[in-house]
């Protein structure tokens, strides 16, 4: 059980050296969970080998994309492929009509859709055009929902901004984060009342139809919905942002799922097959407002990267062709998993409550239920703190955040089940006070 970190070490000490706090992104430093972040030398299927060759089951999946697994054979193909043609041209391709079919396939909804290359860019620039359609200023998040790290959406945002407890960020100004009403999720009267309070001036509302960055939290019954019904009634739009949640709730996400009736959706994380990739999309009448067509500008010197293009086609193609395969086993392994490591708390007497939809699941360190943000923040950190630490010494990697969701591949199997469960026994049974 003792694992050798040596390497780690030595690679922790260069990047500190380089890069501030050693990390190319905040919540990779394990600043929330304690103890030291190992570094990964290469993964395949469900598992990840660090510098010093310690494995780790994943259940992180890069942040979500990896729902195939690590590696796997046909999206590593496609790049290589992809490469031998040189890796970017600047012009169009051929593969972007080939990837951009495929969205279209799984949400119709998507009548039009322009590729960036991140989630980040994919929000921002569906905010940008939902202000030009509408010609109002504020927008309406969700307190705990994270779409990434633009200006105007730093404000009360999920998790690595809600892991370092602060509530946005230095250097975004007062006059943008203004423009910006954070409300409690789940909470259809917040809404009503921020349209009664700001009549004609919200552009849209952005949310995580299942929240993913506050750890997971599903919509209630009808809430979806209801934010449908009222965007429509103020002439505000609906933005859903499925980066996280896109092609793994269901192949069409949860616009699929949930039956949502978007004006934009935005896309990231496994549409790129883990390469760097974003879109954003939905009704032509507003994605024409887009450049070269209407004035709303947007660019990108890499969107639509051939090799981003490939990995994406190869992966929504396995997704596409195994579907009542791929999508059951997910929803089995994970609630073995979600519910054995739930009831080896319970046994443990540690309280723990779990939310889970499909592939992403929490365990919140708490006794109570988990709506909103504020009570995920009830949560005992230091409690998951403690659990993060011991699951990974026993060669289970989580999500170095209480404030984050598990991410399951089609890799994952019973014996990785078998294997977790097991050392969430041991680790809870250490925690016993
Ligand atoms: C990860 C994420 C983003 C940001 O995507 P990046 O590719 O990290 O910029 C936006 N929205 C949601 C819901 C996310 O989970």
């Amino acid at each position: 059980m003792s694992m050798k970190h040596e390497q780690s070490e030595r690679l922790r000490e260069r990047a500190e050296q380089l890069f501030p706090g050693g990390v190319n992104s905040p919540v990779r430093a394990f600043r929330a969970v304690g103890g030291q972040p190992p570094f990964v030398a290469r993964a395949e299927g469900a598992y990840l080998w660090d510098a010093d060759g310690n494995r780790y089951i994943d259940y992180f999946g890069s942040w979500g994309p990896m729902i195939l697994g690590h590696a796997f054979p046909a999206v590593v193909e496609a790049i290589a492929r992809a490469a031998r043609d040189s890796s970017s041209f600047g012009a169009s391709t051929a593969a972007e009509g080939d990837l951009a079919e495929r969205v279209r396939a799984v949400y119709p909804g998507m009548e039009r859709m322009r590729f960036v290359s991140s989630g980040t860019e994919a929000t921002m620039s569906a905010i940008r055009l939902a202000r030009a359609a509408t010609g109002r200023k504020r927008i309406i998040k969700f307190e705990g929902c994270y779409h990434g790290h633009a200006d105007g959406l730093l404000v009360k945002a999920g998790s690595g901004v809600a892991t370092l407890g602060i509530p946005g960020s230095a250097g975004v100004p007062e006059e943008i984060a203004s423009l910006t009403l954070a409300l409690p999720y789940n909470d259809p009267g917040a809404v009503e009342a921020a349209f009664a309070q700001y009549p004609g001036e919200i552009a849209a509302v952005i949310l995580e139809p299942v929240v993913g960055n506050a750890g997971c939290i599903p919509p209630g019954e009808g809430y979806l919905a209801g934010l449908r019904r009222v965007t429509a009634e103020q002439g505000a739009l609906l933005i859903v942002d499925e980066v996280m949640t896109g092609f793994r709730l269901a192949p069409g996400g949860a616009t699929e799922l949930y039956g949502i009736d978007a004006d934009l959706i935005t896309l990231g994380k496994i549409l790129g097959g883990g390469l760097p990739c974003g879109a954003f999309g939905g009704r032509q009448k507003w994605m024409d407002m887009l450049a070269p067509v209407g004035p709303v500008y947007q660019a990108g010197t890499l969107s639509g990267n051939p090799l981003a293009m490939a990995a994406g086609c190869a992966t929504l193609d396995e997704l596409a062709s195994h579907r009542d395969a791929i999508y059951p086993r997910l929803e089995a392994t994970s609630r073995a998993v979600a519910e054995g490591v739930a009831r080896a708390a319970q046994e443990a007497g540690i309280a723990v409550t779990l939310n889970r939809v499909g592939s992403m699941w929490t365990w919140f360190f708490t006794g109570g239920a988990v709506r909103d943000y504020a009570e995920a923040a009830a949560s005992d950190t230091a409690r998951f703190g403690q659990f993060h630490r011991a699951m990974l010494e026993r060669g289970v990697w989580l999500p170095p955040s209480q404030f984050e969701a598990m991410f399951l591949s089609a890799a994952h199997g019973p014996a990785e089940v078998e294997a977790t469960v097991e050392a969430a026994r041991a680790a809870l049974a250490g925690m016993r006070l």
